[in-house]
């Protein structure tokens, strides 16, 4: 909050309200002789006091002592200590301690202010929220569920809507905006249950417990701690330290440690690794078993939370977004105040040294951040201390690490690990699952296959919708409901029970289509990790001892299915991809949103030389436009026109079908998004927006976001819809289209696409049965689904033109064709087009 400059007298830091010549960019972070001794300072010709005081600063991996830049490092790694690189004029010193007494006095006025506005917050926050939980106790027309009002409002009005106490001891709802007008005072809800300090061995969360038990009564909040289970031994002994400081002066204060059922290990044994897509660790160690543990008493239901907690706006870019009261940040029923939002580094660290509160050790030897031993979000320089000074509780997940990086095959498992790769890992977790879904189809029936489910899928069918299902030997039929329809199922167990096939009928709700995936991959992958049960709000699920929705309390709210991609935390990690013959590919979203417009081809066709200079496109157009063209082979990576392009600029005017024919045959080998239309979008199958992202996502498991999916689909879209393209492949309705076969397709396009499709596969001669081949991913029929009747007709004309350039066998049972060696895709049209 205040700007911190150096005060070479102490050899502290001073805090000042404004910014002057002194002032820091970054607000820097003690240093004591345990990190000097770690970076082995004393070898190097320094020497120092083992003194409890601090003995210098760092900012970032620069050190300061009284004001001068006296050494940096760099080059830390898991393995390596980093190269300590002294400054010229500091290769012998002899370091004296801050003198932390006379830094705390020069600040006692700022961190007096500081404090007291924290203090005044936490307070502030208590009372309002306290009184009005008294005031619904007390006055009954005030038990209304305002939050859930204040949503519906919401939505119906589409404007952000406050809860707000009335003089007579009662709330009413308000626009926002009027509420901040007439100066009211917001609530984000009437009926906090529980006031937390959630503490997790870091100076921040130290801090606020700190002003926690100087604003509020000890006996009005409780302390949890959550312990992941590969927490830093020293977190953990600062967490005894705490509770026992505290215990001793407000025996009243209630602490409680929150930890899963089940150790972190085993879940790195059954899950893989976490990495930085596949966090898993911070909801199922952390989140979890800390709201497990705030239901409300005898209920299973989840209490509502008030929680002070430590974030810095400082700390990241994300968490500068924060607000300082802020509802539903990690989860629906809490509401997170955050007293030291705007707290720096320097001032935390103050405020410990001022109340003599005791440091997480792991600070003294230079931890930027205490969490886990290991962490996909660590940096080298925290790995870097964490296998030195904290071998044996890193060792277990090292050789993890260690063991699946082997099985997986890659080749330099040090650098693997020192370059810290294994934290990124999007797909690939080289664990062998003995559980596995794939999915045959999406629409019109959901087809999947299931082999070693956990769980039974009533267990999870509940969540849906109403169900009704009846066995009969190796099979089982239903129906649920959705959305005011019955649709049927099927199920077709195996040998044994947990292998089985489920078919859903007549389906193209891509709603109900993704939360049956959702309930088919908890199915398939649920290990009862907990992740999921704190996400209903009536307390109907339950995961433990066993998996189990009351049916009488769920109402079809779909929170334990919507609050992870997947529907489950561990079903996301470890499916892989499905079994497709389709490469994904990257970059499938660059025309951003654009389609590819019949008017901006009129415009590039009848004037490419002139065109970029003069097209009235927007800037993100642009590029759209020149990727669209590059994939349809009309300019190359320069954006130079090729010779096609050129070939077509000649015959547009005479023959603009034929051009968009010849467009869309080139995009649906180039273009990843057309490919993958033409392949999957069948005859007569009519799909919505959100249905096609869906397909997608389905194949490509954990490979696109949603965003890219979006972008990509949007693309295609429009293209369709506003270029000659849509008028042969699809009918267009208002929110969907339909795939439909186009027959007037010309014969120069067919021998073109024929070309292609031989010099995709390599070969001179090919069936006519290939093209129509279920499982086919490209040819005359996935690019316009003609019929093979009318695809014969073409060959048989082109068979006998005079500039034969094929030779087409259809007779006596016969379908082959036999292509010219001498031409290619782009020769055939120009002979065709002479
Ligand atoms: S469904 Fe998935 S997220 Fe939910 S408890 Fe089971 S394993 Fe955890
Ligand atoms: S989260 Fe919603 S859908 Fe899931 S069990 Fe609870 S009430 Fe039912």
């Amino acid at each position: 909050m205040f700007k911190v400059s150096w005060d070479k007298d102490t050899g502290g830091i001073k805090l000042n309200s404004r910014v002057d010549s002194g002032t820091l960019g970054i607000s820097p972070r003690p240093v004591f002789y345990e990190e000097l001794d770690l970076l082995k300072l004393n070898e190097l010709g320094w020497s120092y006091p083992r003194s409890n005081d601090p003995l210098l600063w760092a900012c970032n991996k620069q050190y300061f002592y009284r004001g001068e830049f006296v050494f940096e490092v760099k080059g830390a790694n898991i393995y390596d200590a980093p190269t300590v690189l002294l400054q010229p004029d500091f290769q012998k010193l002899e370091l004296k301690p801050i003198d932390v007494k006379g830094m705390l006095q020069r600040c006692k006025d700022e961190m007096f202010l500081l404090e007291s506005e924290a203090i005044e917050f936490i307070r502030g926050v208590y009372v309002q929220y306290s009184s009005a939980r008294e005031s619904v106790e007390r006055v009954k027309s005030n038990r209304m569920d305002y939050e859930s009002l204040v949503a519906k409002l919401e939505k119906q009005t589409k404007q952000k809507m406050a809860i707000v106490k009335q003089d007579c001891d009662s709330f009413d709802i308000m626009p926002l905006d009027n509420a901040k007008r007439e100066g009211k005072k917001t609530y984000q809800t009437t009926n906090i249950d529980k006031f937390l300090a959630s503490f997790s061995g870091g100076k921040d969360s130290q801090v606020v417990l700190d002003l926690c038990v100087r604003a509020i009564p000890p006996s009005a909040f409780e302390v949890i701690y959550s312990d992941t289970g590969y927490e830093l031994p020293t977190s953990l002994a600062l967490y005894k330290e705490v509770e026992d400081y505290y215990k001793g002066k407000f025996p009243e204060l209630r602490f409680s440690t929150a930890r899963n059922h089940e150790t972190v290990l085993n879940y790195w044994d059954k899950i893989g690794t976490p990495s930085d897509t596949h966090r898993w660790c911070c909801s199922i160690m952390k989140t979890a078993p800390l709201y497990r543990m705030l239901k409300v008493d005898g209920t299973n239901k989840q209490a509502r939370v008030l929680t002070f907690d430590g974030v810095r706006a400082e700390e990241s870019t994300r968490r500068s977004e924060y607000v300082r009261i802020g509802k539903g940040v990690k989860h629906d029923t809490v509401i997170n105040a955050r007293p030291i939002l705007d707290w720096n580094t320097t001032e935390i660290f103050l405020y410990l040294f001022r109340h003599d509160l005791p440091i997480n050790e792991a600070y003294r030897h230079g931890k930027a951040r205490v969490g886990c031993v290991i962490c996909p979000y660590s940096s080298s320089w925290d790995d870097m201390i964490s296998n030195t000074l904290y071998k044996p509780e890193l060792a277990p997940f090292l050789s993890r690490i260690i063991s699946s990086a082997k099985k997986g095959g890659i080749k330099d498992v040090d650098d693997y690990i020192k370059d810290r790769k294994w934290k990124f890992r999007a797909g690939g977790n080289f664990l062998e699952s003995d559980s596995s879904i794939s999915f045959a189809s999406i629409t019109p029936n959901l087809k999947a296959s299931i082999l070693g489910a956990k769980q039974k899928i009533e267990t999870w069918l509940p969540a849906i919708g109403d169900y009704t299902i009846t066995a009969s030997g190796k099979t089982a039929r239903g129906e649920v409901k959705f959305n005011n329809a019955i649709y049927s199922f099927l199920i077709e167990y195996g040998e044994r029970s947990n292998n089985f096939k489920f078919t859903l009928y007549n389906v193209n709700d891509a709603q109900l289509i993704k939360l049956i995936k959702r309930v088919l991959h908890k199915t398939t992958f649920c290990i009862k990790c907990e992740a999921c049960e704190v996400e209903c709000p009536t307390g109907a699920l339950s995961v433990l001892p066993d998996v189990k929705i009351e049916r009488s309390k769920c109402i079809h709210c779909h929170k334990c299915l919507d609050f992870h991609d997947y529907g489950c935390i561990v079903a996301n990690s470890l499916i892989l991809t499905t079994n497709t013959n389709m490469k994904a590919k990257s970059g499938i979203d660059r025309y951003n949103t654009f389609g590819l417009r019949g008017d901006w081809i009129d415009m590039y066709l009848s004037d490419t030389e002139n065109y970029w200079g003069n097209n009235g496109l927007g800037t993100k157009q642009v590029p759209a436009m020149q990727n669209w063209l590059k994939d349809a082979e009309i300019i190359d990576g320069k954006n130079e026109i090729t010779k096609l392009g050129k070939l077509l600029v000649q015959i547009y005017q005479d023959r603009p079908q034929l051009v968009w024919e010849i467009i869309w045959i080139n995009l649906t080998y180039n273009s990843f998004v057309a490919q993958w239309f033409a392949a999957r979008a069948k005859n007569n199958i009519t799909v919505t927006k959100s249905l096609l992202m869906e397909m997608i996502q389905n194949e490509f498991p954990n490979i696109y976001s949603d965003r890219t999916i979006k972008n990509a689909v949007d693309a295609l879209i429009r293209t369709l819809k506003e270029s000659p393209v849509g008028e042969y492949t699809v009918l267009v309705q208002a929110d969907s289209i339909t795939r439909i076969a186009y027959n007037d397709l010309s014969e120069e396009a067919i021998a073109y696409s024929i070309y292609r499709y031989a010099e995709a596969h390599k070969t001179k001669m090919l069936r006519v049965s290939d093209l129509y081949r279920q499982d086919e991913e490209s040819g005359v029929y996935v690019e316009f689904r003609t019929d093979k009747s009318n695809l014969e007709k073409a060959l048989r004309t082109l068979n006998s033109s005079s500039n034969r350039v094929l030779v087409a066998e259809l007779n006596m049972g016969l379908d082959h064709i036999t292509l010219r060696d001498d031409l290619t895709p782009l020769t055939v049209l120009e002979e065709l087009t002479k």
